[in-house]
């Protein structure tokens, strides 16, 4: 989210004539994208504002903007405490950003936007993707559960979903510049459609947005995120196991392994509904890696809560999971709790997780060893120049000799090797001659994986 939040001021800018540089001695202005979920986030950023002091003294032309979410968290407060930012810019007024730099230029003074209502994005004014393979999309903004360790409703808003024809228009227009690898974003992107952009009929669930996507031609490959157990359908599983060009990979947070907790966490479910979801993911979709959020230290978690999440690491085998360490934010219900346990703890329990995790993670891993698989290709490989990073359907990274012409092609390989979490493969299919693409244009990267029906029927359940 936060990612295609700083494409879209970049790309808004770069629209008005700016120019986007790395380092901040050749900028005139300097923009801090923010997020508020945890209190290191927010740390760095405060950090990172109090060095600018100086060079604001020494440069006063010199524009500070901040946007994001700390700015809906903290709003004039931060004027107050740091007099040397001239933009706040709220997660939903993105688009007043090169408005608001002229403001701060010609009448040199500070500029707040703050926009509650609203979606907040200027659809047609979407940071040119030409030459990328791979885009943002947001399906939704803002949030309407209320986990009540969660600053996220309070940051963005309530909830709003785009209408479905405007979704699709709009992977159309993606298509049509070259794009092939879509991921659609939302806070909770299995609620889509709910809760509708005022004036228009949204009229669909996230499980037929999804297929609907699927039918654009040209693109190849679908992800999301995030998602929420209590909305995770068995629609939108059906849609998936329907849908070959649907990523493999299901993040859904977990949070914690104790009901008690899950409860206070205010998360409608309880680990049992929680694994019957996986379950049955998993029996209509059996090459599905699935992948979890888990918060330790959360208030009130004894030693037998945090068993129980052990527990439920060990028994449902994630592919993958993110441990946090609980961190109180501000306006949120669990904040008003005794956040008693020490720091230590905390650590010993995030390691040890983390610890575990990793263990089932590389176990895992092994089991796909000498499959053939479809892949991605999305960058050259950081250590050789010889060699591409791919990623699979189930978002695992794999590594192979091929040269830049790849990049955005898919292809199949075999999965010979796994380092860490990197696959080394061979290719098996070499990509078809460069040819006209859909749009009747000649495909840019010379490969197309639209004539390949690879992968995902052919993969093995454990
Ligand atoms: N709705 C989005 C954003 C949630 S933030 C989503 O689901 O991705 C991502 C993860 O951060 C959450 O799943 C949760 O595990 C963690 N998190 C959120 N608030 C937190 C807090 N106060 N302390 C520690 N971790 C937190």
């Amino acid at each position: 989210m936060n990612d295609f939040d700083s494409d879209m001021a970049a790309g808004l800018l770069k629209k008005e004539g700016h120019e986007i540089v790395q380092d901040d001695d050749s900028a005139d202005v300097i923009l801090f994208n923010t997020c508020s979920v945890r209190q290191h986030a927010e740390d760095r950023v405060l950090g990172q504002l109090a060095e600018l002091k100086g060079e604001k003294k020494k440069r006063p032309d010199l524009v500070i903007g901040v946007m994001g979410c700390m700015v809906e968290n903290y709003k004039t407060k931060f004027f107050a405490d740091y007099p040397h930012v001239d933009i706040l810019i709220g997660t939903r007024s993105i688009p007043e950003l090169p408005k608001a730099i002229e403001t701060v230029r010609t009448e040199r003074r500070q500029v707040l936007e703050l926009a509650k209502t609203g979606f907040g994005y200027e659809l047609l004014e979407m940071p040119r993707l030409e030459g990328k393979f791979h885009a943002y999309l947001p399906i939704m903004t803002g949030c309407d559960k209320v986990c009540s360790f969660c600053i996220v409703p309070y940051v963005r808003g309530r909830e709003i979903s785009r209408p479905l024809r405007e979704v699709a228009d709009e992977v159309r227009r993606l298509a049509e510049i070259g794009v092939k690898h879509v991921t659609l974003l939302g806070q909770n992107v299995n609620s889509y459609g709910k809760t509708v952009a005022s004036g228009e009929s949204v009229s669909a669930d996230f499980a037929t947005l999804l297929r609907a996507v699927s039918k654009v031609p040209g693109i190849e490959k679908i992800g999301f995120t995030t998602s929420h157990p209590e909305d995770a359908s068995e629609e939108l599983f059906q849609a998936i196991r329907d849908e070959d060009k649907i990523s493999r990979r299901f993040h859904l947070p977990l949070q914690s392994g104790s009901d008690f907790i899950l409860e206070r966490m205010k998360r409608d479910h309880t680990l049992a509904e929680y694994r019957k979801k996986i379950d049955r993911m998993r029996e209509l979709i059996p090459d599905i890696a699935v992948t979890t959020d888990i918060i330790v230290g959360f208030p009130g978690e004894t030693d037998a809560d945090y068993e129980a999440t052990k527990k439920a690491l060990a028994d449902i085998q994630f592919d993958g999971a993110f441990i946090f360490k609980y961190s109180p934010r501000p306006h949120t219900a669990a904040a008003r709790w005794e956040d008693s346990m020490p720091m230590d703890e905390k650590n010993r329990r995030n390691n040890e997780l983390l610890n575990l995790q990793k263990e089932i993670t590389k176990r895992k891993n092994q089991t796909w060893l000498g499959r053939t698989v479809k892949v991605m290709v999305e960058d050259m490989s950081k250590k050789s120049r010889e060699e591409v990073l791919a990623r699979t359907w189930q978002e695992k990274k794999v590594v192979f000799k091929g040269s830049g012409t790849l990049i955005g092609s898919s292809l199949r390989v075999r999965l010979e090797q796994v380092f860490d979490e990197t696959y080394r493969a061979e290719v098996v299919s070499i990509p078809p001659p460069p040819r006209a693409d859909h749009s009747g244009r000649p495909a840019k990267t010379g490969a197309s994986s639209s004539s390949e029906r690879a992968g995902t029927k052919e993969f093995q359940p454990e």
